[in-house]
């Protein structure tokens, strides 16, 4: 069985959007990505920090699912990393209102012995310092290493940030991200410079438009299947990066052509991420609703043309 590690935050976080809000729920990057890959049958741990804040039941989410927890470091008197977002209208675009690093201000991560040798890493988004010492601590180069970022690191802590660039193969960021890192409008061209930083794939994703991935000359295009509700884009790219990572590394292949199917389950999982708040709707999922979806997904995108 193909092992993954994941690295990122675990949070509580406050969600507002124009169809209700809640105070308080699970979030993190981490979570997210656990829960989303663990519909794959692979090996997976969570590498994080939390405050002794944090509830039980929220851990036993991820050891339910048979993620390795073991190495998520627990701080006495500390307080669990706290996010707060507002989403606009039209769903695609949100403002951090609240970002409390509390335990993740300090967060070294140590790597489970057994999982150094996996061969797939996660780097969720967090400090670019952090993402290289996790990388640092690896005796072997992993088969595939996907970076998620965000452009606060691209404000704050750019040279670091092109240090890690350079050592991921895949990097997943939203379409104004991947402007901003290479001050390019077009997508294409932003995609190129991106690649020029070092990195092998890049997939840019574009919220209810889909996601592109790119590599060398070659381009995939997945459109993000049209949904009647959506409730709550909180974690959907992090759901994403979970189906894509998970897909490849049950698979175990990570040529172009598979990874062209790793984005569209990534797509799909996102899918059912943005129906209910937080990771609600992750909780619920099924492999069969999954299966279902895959194969809405293929006669939305499937046609034979004539040629007039
Ligand atoms: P996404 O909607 O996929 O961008 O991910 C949202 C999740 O990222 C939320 O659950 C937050 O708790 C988490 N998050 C937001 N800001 C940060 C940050 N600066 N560092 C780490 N995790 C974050």
């Amino acid at each position: 069985m193909s092992k993954l590690l994941t690295i990122g935050s675990m949070a509580f976080d406050a969600i507002e959007t124009p169809f209700g809000k809640i105070e308080k729920t699970m979030g993190g990057a981490a979570n997210y990505i656990g829960i989303s890959a663990s519909l794959f049958d692979i090996e997976q741990a969570v590498v994080s920090v939390i405050g002794d804040d944090y509830p039980s039941e929220y851990l036993k989410v991820l050891t339910d699912r048979e993620i390795d927890i073991s190495y998520i470091e627990i701080v006495n008197g500390g307080k669990t990393f706290f996010w707060s977002g507002k989403y606009h209208n039209d769903m695609n675009t949100r403002d951090t209102l609240t970002t409390q690093l509390n335990v993740l201000e300090h967060f070294s991560p140590k790597i489970p012995e057994y999982f150094t040798d996996a061969p797939y890493i996660m780097l969720g988004n967090l400090h670019p310092q952090i993402q290289l010492d996790v990388l640092a601590q690896l005796p072997t180069r992993p088969k595939l290493v996907v970076l998620d970022t965000m452009g606060f690191w691209m404000n704050h802590t750019w040279d670091t940030l092109l240090k890690i660039i350079a050592q991921v193969d895949v990097i997943t960021i939203n379409d104004e991200e991947a402007r901003q890192l290479s001050n390019e409008c077009s997508l294409v061209k932003a995609a190129q410079k991106i690649m020029q930083m070092g990195v092998t794939y890049v997939v840019i994703k574009k919220g209810e438009h889909g996601a592109l991935l790119f590599h060398e000359k070659d381009i995939f295009f997945a459109p993000a299947l049209p949904l009647e509700d959506v409730f709550d884009p909180t974690g959907a790219g992090d759901t994403f990066a979970g189906g894509f990572l998970g897909y490849l590394a049950k698979t175990d292949d990570i040529s172009f052509n598979n990874m062209k199917n790793a984005i569209i389950y990534g797509s799909t999982l996102a899918s059912f991420c943005v129906e209910q708040f937080g990771t609600e709707r992750m909780l619920s999922l099924t492999k069969d609703e999954v299966l279902k979806r895959l194969l809405q997904f293929k006669e939305l995108t499937q046609f034979e043309i004539k040629i007039a």
